[in-house]
């Protein structure tokens, strides 16, 4: 994606994965400290521990405590989170509008890092915001960290999926597995205009989105959080505007080259069917 961005902002620059263990992580920040390091992007599991190790780390990025883009400016390390933003964004242009759902409450399905994006972003756009996570304790030191108004479930059966507008997939459940979802129950009947989002993009069709198609409830891939992520932190290393299709593109070329931008754009790379 990065690579389609420097290109499509005519500038040179390459964008190259390192695998860093824990216990490097420390050593590779200090190797980015150079005047041709723009920054980098922080994935698994380095996303919260690397909180401490940053000469600055943005208001944002701080509360949610997870920052997955650091900035490399005079020597010196800024650290942001893009996933939230990224998230909203991508919500959006998927036709989810908080204020005007008939269900009112975005249900987070996991715990970790992108959950607390998750979290941190529809708090803020006005969501009443609920969660279940395997690991029930983790799920509640979230929101009480994050927000205290929300609720936990602790098992799915109990949750009033009625009231759902949104039902968001941000656990690892179904990553690089097409038959696994993190929904231990039979496809639930949610708010009859809710939205389906998983966060997973590999596969893009997940077993979860599968079965919200069959629903018949509208669904969208995390592809599009992928583009939105890394529009936002194209920008923040290099002060330049590349459309987010752009990076969108370059990954389908990659993930999906079967599939055109022009069937997803409009709508963050949902599918759609008629609402149940
Ligand atoms: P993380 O910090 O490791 O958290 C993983 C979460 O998934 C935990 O809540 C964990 O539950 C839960 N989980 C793992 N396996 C599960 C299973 N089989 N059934 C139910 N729950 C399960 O990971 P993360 O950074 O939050 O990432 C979560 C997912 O979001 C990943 O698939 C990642 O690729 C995706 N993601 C996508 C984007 C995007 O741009 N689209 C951005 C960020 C992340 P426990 O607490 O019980 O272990």
């Amino acid at each position: 994606m990065h690579t389609a961005a420097f290109a499509a902002a005519g500038l040179l620059g390459t964008y190259q994965a390192r695998d860093i263990a824990p216990d490097q992580l420390e050593g590779a920040l200090e190797g980015i400290r150079q005047a041709d390091v723009l920054g980098c992007n922080l994935s698994l599991p380095h996303k919260e521990t690397v909180l401490g190790m940053l000469d600055h780390v943005s208001k944002q990025a701080g509360q949610i405590g997870a920052v997955n883009t650091v900035i490399q400016k005079d020597g010196r390390l800024y650290g942001e989170n893009t996933d939230a933003p990224g998230l909203m964004a991508s919500l959006l242009e998927s036709g989810y509008t908080p204020a005007q759902q008939s269900g009112g409450v975005a249900l987070v399905l996991g715990a970790g890092g992108a959950a607390r994006a998750a979290v941190y972003a529809l708090e803020r756009a006005g969501c009443e915001v609920w969660i279940w996570n395997r690991n029930l304790e983790r799920a509640q030191h979230l929101l009480a960290e994050l927000c205290p108004s929300g609720r936990v479930w602790e098992q799915q059966e109990h949750i009033p999926f009625a009231e759902v507008g949104l039902l968001l997939n941000a656990s690892s459940a179904g990553l690089n597995n097409p038959l696994e979802s993190p929904l231990h129950i039979p496809f639930p009947d949610l708010a009859s205009d809710a939205l389906v989002y998983d966060m997973v993009y590999k596969p893009l069709e997940t077993a979860l989105l599968k079965s919200a198609r069959a629903a018949g409830f509208h669904s969208t891939h995390g592809l599009g959080m992928l583009a939105h992520q890394a529009q936002l932190a194209f920008t923040a290393w290099t002060g330049k505007e590349v459309s987010s299709h752009v990076f969108l593109q370059a990954a389908l070329d990659v993930l999906d080259p079967a599939l055109e931008t022009s069937q997803n754009s409009e709508a963050g790379s949902s599918e759609a069917g008629e609402p149940g």
